[in-house]
């Protein structure tokens, strides 16, 4: 093998993993993906159909100046390497705003963002007759598929059945020694996307990250149908492959792994209350009846993905308090970080539509390549913002 070419070890092959792998195809990085499940997409990556559409908010932040360009960014992907004829999925998504302070902040949000009627657009969705945000390019689409997609096309050497068991960078840093259940793997780059396992990693646990329960039902279309997914707190995706989704609950508390009958029950009541026109004719339905998965998104304390190179905390100066480097003038702290490792995680309910960006993004900073996004959105992804208020808090010691 050519000495000059680098080699990267990417740690799980959810959504994240496998958009990783895709941006370090395009840099021609060598790639190897290590999973501790027998295949792909098995645990929060593995439901049957979600939505893709961007998170917007009534003024421009970073947060929805990211995932706008995350949304914009995932369709050039779509479009250049062919997903549309590759991945089952139904286009269009109607974002309802059935409150005064939902039409409040999404009709302004189009406006602040100066989003065009080809990306979204105030519209009536016709069952409900509800205000809401039409994306005719969201999506429902299946992620398992896509995350396999993604990976034919990344091809990267894949170890399946195999789990990282611990790393370190060796002491000049030019290397990551990799302690796996299949033995060592030394590696150029390391990156973590173990999505709510990054528990298990010590050098990744001080992380304000926690993990959600979700329960989603499947169920055969139905008659009539809704051809576009449609979001009112939860949501329902147009059929695809003969199968609907309703989903989410959420449950940052009880996580246990057993299926809620109640929680299935309770989906389908304020399904057929906010849409009675689309699901009175299909008649009396036994929700607890239907397939239902529990999975467990990642979710970061402020709810924004964490994206960049890993600090690291064995090497932090303890002993500089903030208030002392206030009074001296000086605000900076100095972050001293693992120089070949990056993370992918928190991508909490928007997975789908934020990991290619955020995968983008973070290789190009790890591989010190040109910027692809403004400073502003690059920043409000690393995982340094928490370690800086954790700082000012002395939340340290
Ligand atoms: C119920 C529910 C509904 C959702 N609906 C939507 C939706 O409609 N639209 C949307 O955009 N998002 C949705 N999401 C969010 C989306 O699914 C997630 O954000 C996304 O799948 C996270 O992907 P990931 O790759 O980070 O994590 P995961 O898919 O969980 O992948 C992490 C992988 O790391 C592996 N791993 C962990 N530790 C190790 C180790 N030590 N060694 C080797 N491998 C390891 C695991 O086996 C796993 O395969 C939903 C989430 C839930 C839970």
């Amino acid at each position: 093998m050519n000495a000059n070419v680098k080699k990267a070890v990417v740690v799980g092959a959810g959504i994240s993993g496998a958009s990783i792998c895709f941006a370090l195809k395009k840099r021609n990085i060598q790639t190897i993906l290590l999973d501790a499940e027998s295949g792909p997409a098995q645990h929060a990556s593995g439901n049957p159909i979600g939505v893709v559409y961007p998170f917007l908010t009534k003024h421009k932040l970073a947060e929805s100046e990211f995932s706008l360009a995350a949304f914009q960014y995932f369709l050039s992907i779509w479009e250049d390497f062919h997903l549309k004829s590759l991945v089952p999925h139904a286009d269009g998504i109607y974002f309802l705003m059935d409150t005064d302070t939902a039409y409040d902040r999404y009709s302004n949000a189009i406006k602040s963002h100066q989003i065009p009627d080809n990306v979204a657009s105030e519209k009536i969705e016709p069952f409900s007759s509800l205000p809401a945000i039409f994306f005719p390019n969201g999506k429902s689409v299946s992620p398992v598929d896509l995350t396999k997609q993604i990976l034919t096309i990344s091809n990267p050497e894949t170890k399946y059945s195999c789990k990282l068991h611990s790393w370190e960078e060796t002491e000049n840093e030019e290397k990551v020694i990799c302690q796996t259940s299949d033995g060592e793997i030394q590696c150029d780059y390391l990156f973590l996307s173990q999505g709510y396992q990054f528990a298990n990693d010590p050098h990744s646990n001080w992380l304000p990250l926690q993990k959600v329960r979700g329960q989603i039902l499947k169920f055969p279309e139905k008659k009539p149908t809704n051809t576009h997914g449609i979001l009112y707190g939860d949501y329902i995706t147009s059929a695809i492959d003969g199968y609907q989704v309703l989903g989410a609950t959420f449950d940052e508390y009880k996580l246990e792994e057993n299926p809620r009958p109640e929680e299935s029950i309770l989906l389908w009541q304020k399904l057929t209350k906010m849409l009675p026109n689309l699901s009175e004719p299909w008649g009396p339905q036994n929700p607890s009846l239907f397939p239902t998965r529990v999975s467990y998104r990642t979710q970061s304390q402020d709810r924004h993905p964490v994206v960049g190179k890993l600090p690291n905390m064995s090497k932090l100066d303890l002993s500089v308090k903030y208030q002392n480097v206030l009074r001296n003038g000086k605000k900076q702290m100095d972050i001293p970080y693992y120089k070949s490792v990056g993370i992918l995680n928190g991508l909490g309910s928007r997975g789908l539509t934020h990991a290619l960006f955020a995968a983008e993004i973070l290789v190009s900073e790890m591989i010190e390549d040109q910027k692809i996004t403004t400073e502003s959105i690059s920043k409000s992804l690393k995982p340094d913002r928490f370690l800086l208020r954790m700082w000012k808090r002395e939340q340290l010691t």
